[in-house]
């Protein structure tokens, strides 16, 4: 097990190279968090990371009802008991609010240094966060859309963590199909409302960790629409509330009726979730009745960024554990030795295809966490900026880009991780060693938060021509404004091929986007997962390209290990375009076709 998470070198190259935060302080929003500071709480989340949570990360790695584990006893959840000190120290620390406004506990800090800060939180025990992530989110939700009363009587105690949150979506019958839940809302003459129903698949829906935990629910109000245009969104607590917000020893028939097995994240419960099985359930509507689904896509994007995050710091940490692996364990001789009879064995690291995936490896991890990080950037922009315009641009590329890096993300985290288990041969497979639970645990991001497959078509059918294809436009304008920057630091064939790719890439959006608003809207979803990928893929090429020119830009006067590293971003974004960006470009052309041959394949055939 090594103690270090994501590569610290190249977090700052992405905070402070390439995306200027040391600049953020300038503007007056941002005035407490000149580098220095910046520097400073980056180092106290990874400090919080390796020494506090990480070392929870094997330990709570059991099954249900083990004494380290999850334990389900008599309708209560107790979490695993080595979380207690780390949720106490994440908390008092401020990092549940991390960006929020100071008035309801939040730290205001830039979005772009809190993904760097999550990352190393995610990587180091995912299940963990997800108590404490969902509770942000939930706070997200009662900041922007509940009124004065009810921020006022939920915000600070769920941005202080003294209460978790939940996220209550999921039901047996409506899992993608949100529209087609049937918990029932019954508004009382209080203005209350009754809440009735059963969810499933509940993250954290109980905890001993906190005082009280309020639930999220969306339910539809007796008479309202079908499907999502019918749903409203509920407060519901575990505990009543007095009027001033503070939490009584009054159940509110809200009943954990059972907890899931999993193959990961086995420290995240799990639960199904009873609502007003015995009448007495109370909720309070968040903003109008009808708009639940509106609210809960606040608390979404959150979680899809959330989700990308998550893949990302499991990924880092099975690369940083597959590279010191590879360095240490010494098996075969030198390739170029093979022949001879005193040949020594060598550290795998020196065989050319176990260096091969640690550069594969790098090289998405790399690529993602730009993707992760310019979305963030993007967040700050939107505060940033003064013209509206300019705003509307950045919430244009953010609402364009969260399917993306959701879905590429967490594939991808599953493929990385994939090598990890490779990189340690025999010894991935076995669960003494970190590799198998980073694959087991990233397994889920691909799932939840609205399956892969949902953002594939969320993107084809809302994104891309949203505005008129404005963002996608948009999204090809910053493309082409590094096309300028890699040239001008003389790397020709990589600005070509970056050229190539996005002119490949706006073909096939055009081609595809086309069939999905005429008669081969079937084919077209049929092939929209592929199409988000090709996207992902542009998405790679765009971010190592600018690593590399700016690594090239600053190699000049580099020395030590900065010049290692520089020339390292040289070589992985000469790899990427080498190896995986002719294999995308292939699929662009492939994409652009709009196969019929899924559509063509009848039902009974398989
Ligand atoms: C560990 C875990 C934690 C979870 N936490 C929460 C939580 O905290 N809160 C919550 O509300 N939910 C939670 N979920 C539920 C999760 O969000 C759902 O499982 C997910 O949205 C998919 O729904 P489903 O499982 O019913 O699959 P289904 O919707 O049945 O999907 C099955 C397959 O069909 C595809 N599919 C479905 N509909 C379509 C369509 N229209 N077009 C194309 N393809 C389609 C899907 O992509 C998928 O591949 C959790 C799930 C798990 C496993």
């Amino acid at each position: 097990m090594v103690s270090e998470l994501a590569d610290r070198r190249d977090q700052e190259f992405m905070l402070f190279e390439m995306f200027n935060l040391g600049f953020y302080s300038e503007n007056v929003k941002f005035s407490g968090f000149n580098e220095q500071a910046c520097r400073m709480l980056l180092k106290e989340a990874r400090k919080l990371a390796v020494n506090e949570i990480l070392p929870t990360n094997k330990l709570a790695d059991v099954e249900n009802g083990h004494p380290e584990g999850v334990l389900f006893h008599k309708g209560e959840i107790r979490v695993p008991r080595s979380y207690h000190r780390p949720y106490r120290s994440y908390c008092e620390g401020g990092w549940l609010a991390m960006c929020d406004e100071e008035e309801w506990g939040g730290q205001g800090m830039p979005h772009l240094l809190a993904a760097a800060c999550l990352e190393l939180f995610m990587g180091a025990n995912p299940s963990f966060l997800n108590y404490p992530g969902l509770t942000h989110g939930a706070g997200a939700i009662v900041r922007e859309f509940g009124n004065e009363r009810l921020q006022k009587r939920y915000l600070a105690n769920l941005f202080s963590g003294k209460w978790a949150g939940t996220m209550c979506l999921t039901e047996a019958q409506a899992g993608s199909d949100v529209g087609a839940l049937t918990t029932k809302a019954i508004k009382n003459d209080d203005g209350s409302y009754s809440i009735e129903g059963n969810k499933i698949f509940i993250s954290g829906a109980d905890s001993d960790l906190v005082e009280n935990v309020i639930h999220p629910v969306l339910a539809r109000v007796e008479g309202a629409p079908s499907g999502t245009k019918g749903i409203s969104l509920f407060l519901v607590p575990k505990y009543r509330l007095s009027e001033d917000g503070r939490t009584t020893d009054i159940r509110n028939d809200v009943e954990i009726t059972g907890i899931e097995e999993k193959m990961g994240m086995h420290g995240n419960v799990t639960c199904t979730v009873a609502f007003g099985a015995k009448g007495a359930c109370r909720g309070e509507l968040v903003g109008e009745e009808n708009k639940g689904m509106k609210y809960m896509f606040l608390m979404m994007n959150e979680a899809r960024q959330g989700a990308a995050l998550q893949a990302l710091g499991i990924s880092s940490a099975s690369y940083a554990n597959a590279v010191r692996y590879a360095r240490e364990r010494v098996q075969g001789p030198d390739l170029k030795e093979a022949f001879s009879s005193d040949a020594r064995p060598v550290p795998i690291i020196q065989h050319p295809d176990v260096r091969r995936q640690l550069l594969f490896m790098k090289a998405f991890i790399e690529g993602n966490r730009f993707l992760s990080y310019y979305l963030k950037w993007c967040h700050d922009r939107c505060i940033f900026v003064d013209s509206a315009g300019e705003r509307e641009k950045y919430q244009g590329l953010i609402e364009l880009l969260t399917p993306i890096s959701k879905a590429y993300t967490t594939d991808k985290g599953i493929e990385i991780t994939s090598a990890g288990i490779q990189v340690y041969g025999g010894y991935g497979f076995i669960e003494e060693y970190p590799q198998a639970q980073y694959y087991r645990d990233v397994r889920i991001s691909s799932l939840y938060e609205g399956t892969n497959g949902i953002q594939a078509m969320d993107l084809l059918g809302r994104k891309l021509g949203m505005k008129k294809g404005r963002a996608f436009m948009d999204l090809m304008g910053e493309i082409n404004a590094t096309i300028v920057f890699v040239r001008e630091n003389g790397l020709d064939e990589m600005a070509d091929g970056l050229e190539n790719a996005l002119k490949k890439a706006g073909e096939a959006a055009v081609s595809v986007g086309g069939a999905a608003m005429g008669s081969r809207v079937l084919d077209a979803f049929a092939v929209a997962k592929p199409f988000l990928d090709i996207l992902g893929d542009l998405m790679m090429a765009w971010g190592l390209a600018w690593r590399a020119a700016l690594a090239c830009s600053k190699l000049g006067s580099a020395s030590g290990k900065d010049r290692l590293f520089y020339q390292g971003q040289i070589v992985t974004a000469k790899y990427y375009y080498g190896i995986h960006l002719p294999e995308a470009l292939g699929k662009m052309d492939a994409v652009k076709k709009v196969t019929d041959a899924v559509m063509e394949m009848g039902e009974d055939c398989f």
